[in-house]
């Protein structure tokens, strides 16, 4: 039977989710605090399963192959680095060809409609002869992005110290790279900085010498790992074109954008405090907003609840998947992204159906937000609904811990880990492990957590799936 999500079913209000969403983006600058060592201890009561979602076991290196394919793959979709642009993908194998979807958090334009139909037929005629026609394909459609990557570079800043890096084969290569900055944007440009990046990245100590003996050497650092890793995204669809058959039968599907979600009366800042059970005063704005006044923190809070919702690329594929009536656990168990996801779309992928990711950053974007969606089998609807409930509960949680002090940690995977590991290695573990966390104080407080039984948890990096190991050895998937 097909069925509806919306926002009135019994214990829903999206009024409220948008209000504690905006209070909790408020009050910690938008990101949240990596755990403690204590809280990443997990109770021995944790609810069974999603039975729907197949136990993951430890992943071959062909599986590997397909998690940094997807990932790869939605970076070069991404052609500009603004986050209008920011991509997901997620795939369906059959013997002979692979079903691959495409969102955009902007959605995804005529161009990028192009670019696929031409990145397939380049893959086709990679199971031929490996030729470079995939690659100009990649470079054309990514233009504006490389030439942000090249903008934080100049070379009159580099040339002159570069007589103090002793290696000799480092020096040759970064002088190529600084004399190619200085020319004009054009495919050979970007062709020439990716193939050196590749090369300076891959050789050892390259970012202690850049970064430690050049001025600027930080920002020359960024370019060369983003341009070295758009290389690197070529050389890793060749290997899998070569190494698995299929993916040189590549179907896409585009995802349309979805129209801006309406939204409910904005509630106020007392009305949300009073959700939290605490009245608005000075106090408790210090507690749990920041050190400002109650009119500054009234002030800022109105103008987030004005802000129009957005429906991050990460639902659009999870609610294109539902729509079309396909089985999220048929489909491979991992959503490749542009970026690390947010807090909120990490959540929702962890307790809706455990796809896996590349990590999170650990930001909170107040626009966030579920569109209903129509359409859908009753039990997706209801396992819809429940998802929402333990967010819920998760946002009046974390809105109830202290305010946190940390600085800010990037979005971007690729200025804070290798690019050629195998996928996984990307993931800034405290973040990961931040989501791990929120999701086990809920469910501790779901489920009576007996404290005199710690027990060990395993998160497992590449493939973010708790289990939780009894004193006695048993592993229970969470
Ligand atoms: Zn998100």
């Amino acid at each position: 039977m097909s069925s509806r999500f919306t926002w009135d079913a019994p214990g829903l209000n999206k009024g409220q989710f948008i209000a504690l969403t905006n209070l909790l983006s408020l009050r910690n600058g938008r990101q949240l605090q990596p755990p403690s060592e204590q809280a990443s201890e997990f109770g021995n009561d944790f609810p069974q399963s999603n039975p729907r979602v197949k136990q993951r076991t430890d992943s071959s290196p062909e599986d590997d192959l397909k998690q940094r394919f997807l990932d790869r793959l939605a970076e070069v979709i991404s052609k500009d680095k603004r986050v209008e642009y920011v991509a997901c993908t997620t795939m369906k194998e059959y013997q002979d060809h692979v079903k691959v979807w495409v969102a955009c958090n902007d959605g995804l334009d005529e161009n990028d409609k192009a670019f696929l139909c031409s990145f397939s037929a380049k893959m086709s005629a990679l199971a031929i002869i490996q030729q470079n026609s995939l690659w100009n394909l990649l470079l054309k459609h990514n233009t504006p992005r490389l030439g942000v990557y090249a903008s934080w570079v100049s070379s009159k800043d580099h040339q002159l110290s570069l007589n103090t890096i002793c290696d000799e084969n480092m020096k040759k290569t970064l002088n190529d790279f600084l004399d190619t900055i200085e020319h004009r944007s054009s495919t050979n440009k970007f062709d020439r900085l990716c193939c050196l990046a590749l090369q300076i990245r891959d050789i050892p100590s390259a970012q202690k010498m850049i970064q430690d003996y050049l001025k600027n050497g930080k920002c020359l650092w960024k370019s060369i790992i983003f341009l070295a890793r758009f290389r690197r995204a070529y050389l890793t669809f060749c290997e899998i074109a070569q190494t698995i058959p299929r993916f040189c039968s590549l179907e896409f599907f585009p995802i349309p954008k979805i129209i801006t979600p309406c939204k409910p009366p904005p509630l106020k800042l007392a009305d949300t405090f009073h959700l939290l059970r605490q009245p608005l005063n000075t106090t408790t704005v210090h507690r749990f907003v920041a050190r400002i006044s109650i009119q500054d923190a009234q002030q800022r809070f109105d103008q987030r609840q004005k802000q129009s919702l957005h429906v991050h690329a990460e639902l659009q594929i999870v609610q294109h998947l539902l729509q079309s009536h396909i089985h999220i656990e048929d489909i491979f168990q991992y959503m490749g992204c542009s970026k690390r996801n947010c807090f909120m779309c990490k959540t929702f992928l962890h307790i809706f159906c455990h796809v896996g990711t590349r990590g999170c950053h650990g930001k909170l974007y107040n626009q966030w937000s579920i569109p209903e969606i129509s359409g859908i089998d009753d039990q997706m609807m209801q396992e819809l609904e429940k998802t929402v409930k333990q967010i819920l509960e998760i946002l009046l949680q974390e809105l109830s811990k202290p305010i946190p002090t940390c600085g800010a940690v990037p979005d971007s995977s690729a200025g804070t880990t290798t690019i050629h590991t195998p996928m996984g290695s990307d993931i800034t573990p405290d973040w990961d492990r931040q989501i791990l966390n929120a999701l086990h104080t809920y469910f501790a407080s779901q489920w009576r957590i007996d404290w005199s039984q710690r027990l060990a948890v395993s998160a497992t990096l590449a493939q973010p799936y708790l289990s939780v190991i009894t004193a006695k050895g048993e592993i229970y998937p969470v």
